[in-house]
């Protein structure tokens, strides 16, 4: 069994209240829901399991469990989905908090993207990754460049990952693995509508199915299934960028090992804005163990990165937008950080799902 999972319901009287206002069929008892199903239905669903977190992995067990025929509830504190995996508007843009693309490797999220009835939503984009380092750029899914990288990256690339991954220890093998991945891959997938597009239809899967998505729980006392994320946590700065200009696509990804930031989503609009408003919208992140209390004073170093190295940039400025991602734990921390992401958290659900069934 699953580190940190408890099954089956016990409930808190709270929640419990909360379940039964919510006015699903469902009564609650003092230890155990009672199913307030028609006889054939009982027969036919095998267990009841409450979900702690609907964030990716929390939805995708819900909705494994669910298609065994179980019943599901999924508690989250939040009052939306997603978790970190969350999409917004801004200025007809569709611009993604969290993660905002699917890895070429992610084969496990692609396949239930399709099952969940969002694969025509998944695009595919060439995209380069880059090392700023020195005065320019080094695109390292070019051979040639990657060779030219080569001696640069332990000297650069080494310490800054461990910096970035919350002082980890970076072998020389994921860097490695890292560059090789950015090699072989050269595009990635995108998701039209932004990455909010899974949770939102995970939830969607889940209630044709019969579950049920409970938001703004209060605490829950009792067995549940924990998908939540587990500290330590870093947190981190979301800068986003709108600019009147198409800038030159040389990069796509980069990372800035001077300037301390990883600049990211060099956005085509043509693809991903409802209204093709903006040249550009640059995203800019940056991971701290305690978020500043001057954000605006990370905003003016990061502006001042991103005037150093493209030049003009503040003058393009038309919107400009800064969000905060708490607990953005689950990118860090994996054996093999590059391919963490959504992929390990559909994989850990269907680990669940697997150990409990
Ligand atoms: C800035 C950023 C960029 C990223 N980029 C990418 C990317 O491009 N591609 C990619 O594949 N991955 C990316 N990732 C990683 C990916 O988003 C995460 O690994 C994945 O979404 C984590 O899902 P999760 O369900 O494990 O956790 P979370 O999304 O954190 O979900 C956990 C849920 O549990 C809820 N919860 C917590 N405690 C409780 C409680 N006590 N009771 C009820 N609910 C609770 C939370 O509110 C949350 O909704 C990125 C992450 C970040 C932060």
């Amino acid at each position: 069994m699953m580190h940190g999972m408890l099954i089956h319901p016990a409930i808190h009287s709270d929640l419990a209240s909360q379940i039964f206002m919510s006015g699903t069929g469902l009564l609650a008892g003092k230890k155990d829901f009672i199913l307030a199903v028609n006889p054939l239905q009982s027969i036919l669903m095998k267990k009841e399991y409450r979900i702690l977190g609907a964030g990716v992995k929390g939805l995708t067990a819900a909705f494994r469990l669910a298609q065994a025929g179980n019943r599901v509830i999924v508690l989250e504190k939040e009052s939306r989905v997603g978790g970190v995996c969350r999409s917004f508007l801004r200025k007809g843009q569709v611009l993604d908090l969290g993660p905002h693309l699917l890895w070429n490797q992610h084969k496990e999220t692609r396949k239930l993207i399709k099952e969940i009835g969002i694969g025509e939503m998944v695009y595919r984009k060439k995209i380069n990754h880059a090392l700023y380092y020195n005065g320019r750029f080094y695109v390292y899914n070019r051979i040639v460049e990657l060779l030219k990288l080569a001696p640069l990256s332990l000297k650069i690339l080494k310490p800054m990952l461990e910096k970035r991954f919350s002082g980890e220890k970076t072998s020389g093998l994921q860097i490695i693995t890292l560059i090789k991945a950015a090699l072989v891959r050269g595009h990635e997938y995108y998701l039209r509508g932004g990455m909010q597009t899974i949770p939102n239809a995970l939830v969607d899967r889940i209630k044709d199915l019969g579950g049920q998505i409970i938001t703004r729980t209060a605490d829950v006392t009792g067995d549940f299934i924990d998908c939540t994320p587990h500290g330590p946590f870093l947190h981190s700065l979301m800068f986003y960028f709108g600019l009147n200009k198409q800038l030159q696509k040389t990069w796509f990804e980069a990372i800035f090992p001077e300037e301390k930031y990883w600049f990211q989503r060099l956005s085509d609009p043509a693809e991903l804005a409802p209204e093709k408003k903006h040249g550009t919208v640059i995203v800019a992140d940056r991971y701290f163990k305690y978020l500043p209390s001057d954000i605006s004073g990370e905003k003016e170093k990061c502006l001042e990165s991103l005037n150093r190295v493209i030049p003009g940039f503040s003058k393009m400025i038309e919107w400009e937008e800064t969000r905060k991602v708490l607990n953005a734990f689950p990118l860090i921390r994996s054996k093999n950080f590059v391919f963490a992401g959504i992929e390990k958290a559909v994989l850990a659900a269907d680990q669940i799902v697997r150990e409990i069934s």
